[in-house]
């Protein structure tokens, strides 16, 4: 229980934060409730030639691959998010064609995300990493490097079973 308690007290009152109901912890005094909710993360799956266009990681994760990714801003749009995400982190504009996958990524219970896949077609712009990659590049089914999240391996995987890669 401890460690959902992020805050130990009101930040609405300043009263200690107590267990509350389905764990929440609920502030005794004025009735606050510290809801608790997975972030919400982008990824573009841009696909040439049977290959998938992934990046290898600078910050978290530093050195494995992923399909480029990154959060959803408080405002922002879930699919201007993924063309926003995929454009700093690719240099390449997408243009977003469908949803490839969405998952629950809990692989890090302190930071749960959901993850949504977008497919992607490439409409501009040049491949060049930037931002939070040390490069990006397209691989093969059989290439694919060590990958930072255990989601994205599901995704290939579904990806090579329906014959995209
Ligand atoms: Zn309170």
């Amino acid at each position: 229980m401890l460690k959902l308690l992020e805050f130990n007290y009101c930040p609405r009152c300043g009263h200690k934060l107590e267990s509350g109901v389905k764990t929440r912890p609920a502030c005794g005094a004025c009735g606050y409730i510290h809801y608790r909710n997975p972030a919400v993360g982008v990824a573009v799956v841009v696909i040439a030639d049977k290959k998938i266009l992934l990046g290898r990681r600078k910050g978290s994760y530093h050195g494995r691959w992923c399909i480029p990714c990154g959060y959803v801003e408080w405002d922002e749009e879930v699919r201007e998010a993924a063309i926003r995400e995929f454009k700093e982190e690719t240099g390449l504009e997408v243009a977003i064609t469908g949803i490839c996958a969405v998952h629950s990524n809990c692989h890090d219970r302190e930071r749960q995300t959901v993850g949504i896949w977008f497919f992607g077609r490439v409409t501009g712009g040049r491949l060049k990493a930037g931002d939070d990659l040390w490069e990006a590049a397209f691989f093969p089914y059989g290439k694919v490097p060590e990958l930072a999240f255990p989601t994205d391996r599901t995704v290939i995987e579904d990806l090579k079973r329906a014959g995209c890669l």
